[in-house]
C-alpha cells in the first residue's frame, strides 16, 4: 500500500528553467495547484506578462491530495449560507458553482484534455433520521432556484442511508491530468517556475517586490494561489478560517459506479469512484479539527477499519489532507488590500469549482473586466451577526490550539521514537529515525509560534494551528511557514 494519493503518479517532473537574479513581470501568480495554474490559464492569452512559481512540483499540494469532485451538491452549504447571509448569497454561490463547473467542461471540450472527467449524479445522504430535516431543506432550496433534484432512500451502492438527496450534471475528474494538460496549453505563453518558494511580498510604490528562494520578482500584479496565504494579515488571515483534516483512501474496484456521495451528520463519508485504466473506489472519513486528534496513524486505521466493514477490496492508496474553510462559508477570493494583492483561499473543500471560479475572478480584476461575483467573494465583504459568531468561536479556538501547544498535554502520546526536551527554557522535539540517528528541531513553527506535534503517517512535523509540515530535521515541506525551523530560534 502507498502513503500517497492516487492522483500523485500523474504529477510531472518538470525540467526547471533558469529564471534571472531579477525578474520584472506584470502579474506574478504564487502557488501552482488548481487554483495559480487556472489562474494563468485565464491569463494567457492576455498581452500581460505571466510568471507562476511553484515551491514544489506543479500540482504537488492539496490537489493531489482531493477527492477531485467537481459538484454543486456541496454537505449542507446552501442552507447553512441562508442562515448566515441569507437567500439570495445562497442562489449566488449556487450560480458560480455551476459557473465554474461549466468553465472546466468548456475548457476540457475546447482543448481536448484526458483527465477522466466522467459526468456522474450527486448524493448528500444521512446515516440517521435525525438529519433528514437538514436535507430537506437543500432540497426546497434547490425546488426554488429551479434545480432538479430527487429525494430518494438509498445510495447506488450497498452503503448505510436513511435518506437522500440526488442531483444531476456533476462529475468527477483527475485534477493532476487536467492542470498537467492546462500547463502544456499555455506552454509558450506563461513562465512556469517550480521549486521557488516565494518568501515575502514588499510594496514599492506601484510594484510588488516579492523576494523567493531563488530571485527577486517585481510585479505589478501578485496573485497568492498558495492554498494558506504565506503572510500574515492582521484580522483577515488566518483569523477568518480554520482547518480541518480528513483521511482518504483508494482501493481498486472491479467497475466503478457513476455517482459520488457525501454524508452529513456527525460522521462524514465521502464516496467517489475513478477510472483510468484501472477502476478505483476513493473513501473519505475521520473528519477533525486539526488539534483535535494528534495520533493520525490511529485515524487512518479507522478509516480502513470502517471502509472493511462495507467495502470488500484492496486498499492501495492512503493519504490525509486538510484544507481551509472561512467563518461565513464563502470563500476568500478578491483584493487584500486597495491596489494589485490578491489572493483565493478557504474553498471549505470544494476547491476544483472554486479554484476555477477564482482564476476567472481573479483575471478579470486583473484584466480590469466586470464580473457578477467579485462583490460576493470580496475579503472586505460586510460582517453578519452569524459569521461574527463563528469568527469569535474560531479566533477563540485557534487561542485554545495556540496554548495547548504550549503546554504540550499530549506528551503521553508519543512512543520512545519521539522525545521533547527543554534546555534554557526552550523545547526542543528529538526524533529517533529506524537506524538510531537522533533529529533534533526547536519545537516551534516559524509562521506563527505554535508548538508542533509529530506525525508518525508521514514522519513530519506538522503545526496543528495552520497546518505547516517540516521535515525530522525542520525543513518546511508545505505553508503557510516559508522558513525552515531554526534551531536556535
Ligand atoms: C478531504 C478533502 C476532500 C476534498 N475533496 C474535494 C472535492 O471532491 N471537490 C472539491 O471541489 N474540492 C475538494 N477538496 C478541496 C480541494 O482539494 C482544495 O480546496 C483545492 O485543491 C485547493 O487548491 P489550491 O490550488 O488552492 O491549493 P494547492 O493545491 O495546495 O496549491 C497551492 C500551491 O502553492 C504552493 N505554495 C505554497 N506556498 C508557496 C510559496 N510560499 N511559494 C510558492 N509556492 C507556494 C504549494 O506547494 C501548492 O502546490 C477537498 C478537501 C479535503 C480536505
Amino acid at each position: 500500500m502507498e502513503n500517497n494519493s492516487l492522483w500523485a503518479k500523474y504529477l510531472n517532473n518538470k525540467k526547471n528553467d533558469e529564471i534571472d537574479e531579477y525578474s520584472n513581470v506584470d502579474v506574478l501568480i504564487i502557488g501552482g495547484g488548481l487554483c495559480g495554474i487556472s489562474t494563468a490559464f485565464e491569463l494567457k492569452d492576455s498581452n500581460l506578462n505571466v510568471c507562476l512559481i511553484e515551491s514544489n512540483k506543479i500540482g504537488s499540494g492539496t490537489t493531489s491530495l482531493t477527492t477531485g469532485k467537481i459538484t454543486y451538491l456541496q454537505d449542507k452549504i446552501y442552507s447553512d449560507l441562508i442562515s448566515i447571509r441569507g437567500f439570495d448569497t445562497a442562489k449566488k454561490y449556487l450560480e458560480s458553482q455551476l459557473f465554474a463547473s461549466k468553465l472546466i467542461k468548456n475548457n476540457i471540450d475546447k482543448y481536448k484534455i484526458e483527465c477522466d472527467y466522467i459526468k456522474n449524479d450527486s448524493y448528500i445522504f444521512s446515516l440517521d433520521e435525525k438529519d433528514k430535516t437538514k436535507i430537506d431543506k437543500e432540497y426546497d432550496f434547490f425546488m426554488k432556484t429551479n434545480i432538479n433534484a430527487e429525494i430518494v432512500d438509498n445510495l447506488p451502492i450497498n452503503f448505510p442511508c436513511k435518506y437522500a438527496l440526488k442531483v444531476s450534471d456533476t462529475a468527477v475528474f483527475n485534477p493532476i491530468k487536467y492542470i498537467n494538460s492546462l500547463v502544456d496549453i499555455m506552454k509558450n505563453k506563461v513562465k512556469i517556475y517550480e521549486g521557488i518558494r516565494a518568501l515575502e511580498v514588499k510594496k514599492d510604490n506601484n510594484l510588488y517586490v516579492v523576494k523567493t528562494t531563488k530571485n527577486i520578482i517585481k510585479a505589478k500584479y501578485v496573485v497568492v494561489c498558495t492554498h494558506y496565504p504565506f503572510f500574515i494579515v492582521p484580522g483577515l488571515i488566518p483569523f477568518k478560517t480554520h482547518i480541518e483534516k480528513s483521511h482518504v483512501l483508494a482501493a481498486k474496484v472491479n467497475n466503478i459506479e457513476k455517482f459520488n456521495a457525501i454524508s452529513i451528520g456527525k460522521e462524514i463519508y465521502s464516496i467517489r469512484y475513478h477510472k483510468d485504466k484501472d477502476s478505483y473506489l476513493l473513501f473519505a472519513s475521520e473528519s477533525y479539527k486539526m488539534s483535535n486528534h494528534i495520533d493520525y496513524k490511529k485515524r487512518q486505521e479507522e478509516l480502513r477499519l470502517k471502509f472493511k466493514k462495507y467495502f470488500n477490496s484492496d486498499i492501495l492508496y492512503e493519504w490525509s489532507i486538510h484544507d481551509l474553510t472561512s467563518n461565513d462559508l464563502l470563500p476568500l477570493i478578491g483584493k487584500i488590500d486597495n491596489n494589485n494583492l490578491l489572493v483565493a483561499t478557504a474553498f471549505n473543500k470544494w476547491g476544483m469549482t472554486n479554484s476555477v471560479l477564482s482564476s476567472k475572478i481573479l483575471s478579470d480584476i486583473i484584466l480590469g473586466n466586470e464580473n457578477e461575483y467579485i462583490d460576493l467573494f470580496k475579503l472586505n465583504r460586510k460582517i453578519t451577526i452569524k459569521s461574527t459568531v463563528n469568527f469569535l468561536t474560531d479566533s477563540i479556538n485557534i487561542s485554545k490550539i495556540y496554548i495547548g501547544t504550549k503546554l504540550n498535554k499530549n506528551k503521553s502520546f508519543y512512543n520512545d521514537t519521539v522525545k521533547f526536551v527543554t534546555i534554557n527554557g526552550k523545547s526542543y522535539g528529538i526524533y529517533k529515525d529506524k537506524n538510531g540517528k537522533k533529529h533534533k528541531i526547536r519545537n516551534l513553527c516559524p509562521h506563527m509560534k505554535c508548538s508542533l506535534i509529530f506525525n508518525f503517517m508521514d514522519k513530519t512535523w506538522d503545526c496543528p494551528c495552520h497546518g505547516s509540515k517540516f521535515d525530522v530535521d525542520g525543513n518546511v515541506i508545505k505553508g503557510p511557514s516559508v522558513y525552515n525551523i531554526k534551531i536556535d530560534d
